[in-house]
């Protein structure tokens, strides 16, 4: 459907005199003061077909916009044409038509290219003479020569004024364009900061790596328009992957792109191609940082890599550093971890902690000539426990054992959790009798309590078997000592359980 836009300023104005001139003629032809010589016929047509042409004209401006320019060139020929006649019939050189090539030349100057506004005063110069040939002007060749001229270099000059103007319009156009490709690139880049530090921060709040690097990877792809792909993070030392991630990679392509074999190409500082890929023609792995023991590796399209700018490499170093920052503290922790004495459900020291102070209590006991005991204990039936009342009140139970056992003993004892549901006590400075006072006190306070059992009812019972070793009635050393307990214990269950034993006596 058609539909009529707004005209522009210059069309408005340029219709505003072609339909005040129409105007201007017409009044004219009715008061009669047109020349008498004009032919009957001309008097006529002319002005009919001018407005006729400038009806449709000024209609399609309105319909068709787009082919305004279109619209100017058709027109164009028809007013030169009307022009020269109108000249040729009113009075040659001295017609007040003269002024119409004026209008029409400036017109075209003002909105068109330079070489068309020439064009048109040169046609207009060159037309005004032809129509000017019927009747010089009273001064004769250098009136006509003055009005060409002046109208030549009229439309010369607006079409060098006008023709510069635009140039530096282009350019500021140019230039804003530039402005605006620089601004998305700065927002983009923006964009970008803004998610290195959110990972940043996600790093190093977490301790989830395998989690973390999968986030890395998703983040690389949109951030570098990435398709399928993988990251990894490579121990220098053993060429051991220590982290990867993949996208948009089946099993089978994960397993080449992630293989010990690439990763070794990696370290080495070849270039590695992975080829014959269903989805990939050509897959390559690039370094993207280099740590003291940690290298990271992008694979990828081998083309979206070549299309990787420098800055793209800054931000794919940037974020593959933070992630290698994680999984140094990730291993720190592990370390720690390993290191730290506690146990983390009971709260009692570990099984290493045990195993370092037994050394040392025993070493002191020798020297001092002092008895040592160790008490080994071991729920009853807590698989049956577990079975019935699940895991996870099974842990908190063992919790509760570990209270009680520690709530039984002296300050100096050292009470740990030897390993899943068994349980240890050093006791410094104490013999076997001593020892089994405290035994006893466990044993009683455990086979006493009620436990979790159903719907939260505190009604489940539960006992724990206990043996005995002491420094140096039944052993001389660590091994001995452990050795001794742990048979002690053996027997107090094969004798029935919820009792205590020592080396040589039965259960
Ligand atoms: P026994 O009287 O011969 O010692 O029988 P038991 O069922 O206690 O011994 P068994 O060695 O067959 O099973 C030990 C059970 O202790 C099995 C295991 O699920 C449970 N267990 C070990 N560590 C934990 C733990 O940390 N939490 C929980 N809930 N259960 C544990
Ligand atoms: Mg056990
Ligand atoms: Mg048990």
């Amino acid at each position: 459907m058609f539909r009529v836009r707004r005209l522009s300023p210059i069309d408005q104005v340029y219709l505003v005199i072609r339909f005040s001139s129409i105007l201007v003629i017409w009044l004219a032809f009715g008061l009669g003061r047109f020349p008498p010589e004009i032919p009957r016929l001309f008097a006529w047509l002319l002005p009919s077909i001018f407005t006729l042409y400038s009806a449709i004209f000024a209609l399609s401006l309105g319909l068709l916009p787009r082919h305004h320019r279109l619209l100017y060139l058709i027109v164009l020929p028809f007013d030169l044409f009307c022009l020269t006649f109108a000249v040729y019939f009113t009075g040659g050189a001295d017609s007040p038509f003269y002024v119409g090539y004026f209008i029409l030349a400036s017109i075209y100057a003002l909105c068109f290219k330079a070489s068309l506004g020439i064009a048109v005063g040169f046609s207009s110069a060159a037309l005004f003479s032809l129509g000017s040939l019927r009747e010089l002007p009273t001064s004769g060749w250098a009136d006509l020569g003055v009005k060409t001229s002046l109208l030549v270099g009229m439309t010369i000059l607006l079409a060098m004024i006008t023709g510069t103007e635009r140039m530096e319009r282009e350019e500021i156009r140019r230039l804003n364009l530039i402005l605006s490709e620089k601004n998305e690139e700065l927002s983009r880049k923006v964009t970008e900061l803004n998610a290195i530090s959110g990972m940043a921060m996600a790093i190093h709040s977490t301790l989830d790596v395998d989690a973390l690097t999968k986030l890395t990877l998703n983040l690389l792809k949109k951030v570098l328009n990435l398709g399928a792909c993988s990251l990894m993070m490579i121990e220098k030392k053993t060429g051991q992957i220590l982290f990867s991630a993949t996208e948009s990679l089946s099993k089978e392509e994960a397993k080449k792109a992630l293989s010990e074999e690439i990763a070794k190409g990696i370290l080495s500082g070849r270039e590695q191609k992975v080829a014959d890929y269903e989805q990939l023609s050509f897959f390559r792995c690039i370094p993207l940082l280099h740590r003291e023991n940690i290298v990271a590796a992008l694979c990828t399209d081998s083309k979206a890599l070549d299309d990787i700018s420098s800055d793209d490499v800054m931000i794919l170093s940037a974020i593959a550093s933070e992630l290698a920052v994680a999984i140094e503290n990730v291993r720190l922790y592990e370390l720690t971890k390993k290191l730290s004495v506690t146990d983390e459900l009971t709260g009692l020291y570990n099984y290493r902690h045990l195993q370092q102070r037994l050394e040392s209590e025993l070493e002191r006991a020798e020297r001092y000539v002092h008895p040592l005991s160790l008490i080994m204990i071991d729920v009853d039936d807590f698989k049956l426990y577990n079975d019935t009342y699940g895991h996870v009140q099974g842990d908190s139970v063992l919790a509760k054992v570990a209270r009680i056992i520690k709530g039984s003993c002296r300050e100096l004892d050292v009470v740990a959790r030897y390993g899943g549901e068994e349980f240890a006590i050093i006791l410094p400075e104490t013999d076997s009798s001593g020892a089994f006072v405290v035994a006893e006190k466990v044993r009683e306070a455990v086979a006493e309590h009620k436990f979790l059992g159903r719907d939260g009812q505190r009604d489940a019972r539960l006992s724990v078997s206990l043996g005995i070793a002491s420094y140096p009635v039944h052993a001389a050393d660590l091994e001995g000592l452990v050795k001794e307990a742990d048979n002690a214990l053996y027997r107090a269950k094969t004798g029935g359980r919820n009792r205590i034993c020592k080396p040589g006596e039965e259960g």
